[in-house]
């Protein structure tokens, strides 16, 4: 029980950091980051919940925009803060912990950019003249404050890139136009561009950068979700809609690029709802019994952030297979812990907290959604279950 005061406390503390999130993680962003904008973030998140609102604050919207976060990854001489994919973790958990739903949106344009970081070598020798103006287009976009959401779901591809049935076809004048369905595009209305997974006429996985006002992009305004309402993660309708670039090289959505950030963020966003839900519960608790579980879902919580910590510091390019895996690893063991803590959180609050607009029911529905995001949990643990070191 001893364990219980020193674990609660630290995460109990406002704006301060975990043992291994030191602060120096957390300066490429500056004091304001945490002092400022996260806390009006998660004020207007509540507001906009309260309300019924389906759509990212257009204020958070005005922020972001302007705030240099969208540039983070890109080194400070040419803009950005030179944030590694440790430091963005950092920033998006604890965002999260306060601002879930606004941390989730902070994810997707930042697992973009981490794309930024990838060297010329990352690829053979023809497809860096690709690779570099993929590189600019992201650049140009994220220096100017423009959103890159992601839109690669598809509905009923159960989070498989694989199952993509997007098509993507020449146009007569070598444009590219993308017809298809697409699910769960976070930020909705208030994204630039969408990165939109699609098979080439010849059947190959490509991706590309669609605008979100170009021609024949329908953004479905509905989004009726158990939590997470003002991530406005909705549906999208693309009746040949034109590309503005294709991602990176031809195939790097499944070849090299970064898109172990996106997964690494998202677990990251989760750990710190789970924090998020933990910290409001507080740490005025009577029971013997409630101490000892809050003890242990804390606990599995900083174990996970360590996870997620090990591998954001091993990040490196080209990532290969094991790398990727231990990334979703990490991912998958922050999601469990993140369920496992809000649900507990709720359930020792008692009666009280069972109403959908109570906080804690908030966070619970927020971290629910965490087996969901890519690799769903399934996915995830059948991979690991079939991993060649539990073989005999
Ligand atoms: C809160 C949240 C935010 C997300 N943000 C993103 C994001 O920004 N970008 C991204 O690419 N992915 C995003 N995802 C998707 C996620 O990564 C997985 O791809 C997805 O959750 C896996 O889908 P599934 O198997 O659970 O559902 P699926 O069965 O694949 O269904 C996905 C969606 O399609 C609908 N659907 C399923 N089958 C049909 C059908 N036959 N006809 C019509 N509709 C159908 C479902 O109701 C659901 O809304 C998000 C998911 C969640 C929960």
């Amino acid at each position: 029980m001893a364990l219980a005061r020193p674990l609660l406390w630290r995460l109990a503390m406002p704006n301060t950091a975990h043992s291994v999130g030191s602060p120096s993680a957390a300066a490429p962003f500056g004091a304001h980051v945490y002092s400022l904008l996260i806390p009006r973030w998660a004020a207007r998140e509540r507001e906009a919940d309260a309300r019924g609102a389906c759509s990212v604050p257009a204020e958070t919207v005005a922020e972001v925009r302007v705030s240099g976060l969208l540039a983070a990854p890109l080194p400070r001489s040419e803009g950005g803060a030179d944030a590694d994919l440790f430091a963005c973790a950092e920033l998006v958990r604890r965002v999260a912990a306060e601002a879930p739903a606004t941390a989730l949106c902070l994810a997707m344009p930042l697992g973009n950019a981490g794309n930024l970081r990838l060297p010329d070598e990352a690829v053979p020798p023809e497809q860096r003249a690709q690779l570099r103006a993929g590189r600019a287009f992201i650049a140009e976009q994220v220096l100017a404050g423009r959103i890159l959401a992601v839109a690669n779901s598809e509905p009923g591809a159960h989070g498989s890139l694989e199952r993509t049935s997007t098509e993507a076809r020449l146009a007569d004048d070598g444009g590219v136009l993308l017809t298809g369905d697409k699910s769960f595009a976070t930020w909705g209305d208030a994204a630039d561009f969408f990165l939109c997974a699609a098979r080439t006429h010849e059947g190959k996985l490509d991706a590309f950068f669609v605008a979100r006002d170009a021609p024949g992009v329908n953004v479905c305004t509905s989004w009726d979700a158990l939590g997470l309402q003002t991530s406005a993660s909705v549906a999208i309708q693309l009746r040949a809609a034109r590309a503005s670039h294709r991602f990176l090289h031809a195939g790097a959505i499944q070849g090299t690029s970064a898109r172990h950030w996106s997964t690494v963020l998202l677990g990251a966003v989760f750990l710190g709802v789970g924090e998020g839900a933990l910290r409001a519960l507080g740490s005025e608790l009577d029971s013997g019994y409630a101490r000892a579980v809050v003890a242990e879902r804390a606990l599995a919580l900083e174990a996970a952030w360590g996870f997620i910590e090990a591998v954001a510091r091993a990040d490196h390019a080209p990532a290969g297979p094991a790398y990727r895996e231990r990334c979703q690893r990490a991912k998958t063991f922050a999601a469990r812990a993140a369920v496992d803590a809000a649900t507990s959180a709720l359930t020792l609050a008692g009666g009280r907290a069972y109403r959908p607009s109570h906080t804690l029911a908030r966070y619970l529905h927020a971290a629910l959604a965490a087996p969901l995001v890519r690799p769903p949990l399934a996915t995830a643990m059948d991979a690991i279950a079939a991993s060649p070191e539990l073989r005999g």
